[in-house]
């Protein structure tokens, strides 16, 4: 889940079929940050409508 070069960062990460989370790095001062800390599950669109896709466990398209 934590990005270790800067080349790798994505702004989320898939854990299974639809589960998403925030992708993770650990700035200069070993902070853990998020790699896009503006993306919101209420931004994101499901790439399918079967599915119940999440982001950091709130289901897409919720606040
Ligand atoms: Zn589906």
């Amino acid at each position: 889940m934590v990005a270790l070069n800067e080349e790798k960062k994505k702004d989320y990460i898939r854990v299974g079929e639809s589960t998403y989370f925030s992708g993770l790095f650990v700035d200069e001062n070993r902070i853990l940050q998020k790699n896009n800390p503006n993306l919101r599950a209420i931004d994101m669109k499901p790439f399918c409508s079967c599915c119940t896709h999440t982001f950091n466990g709130k289901i897409f398209g919720t606040e």
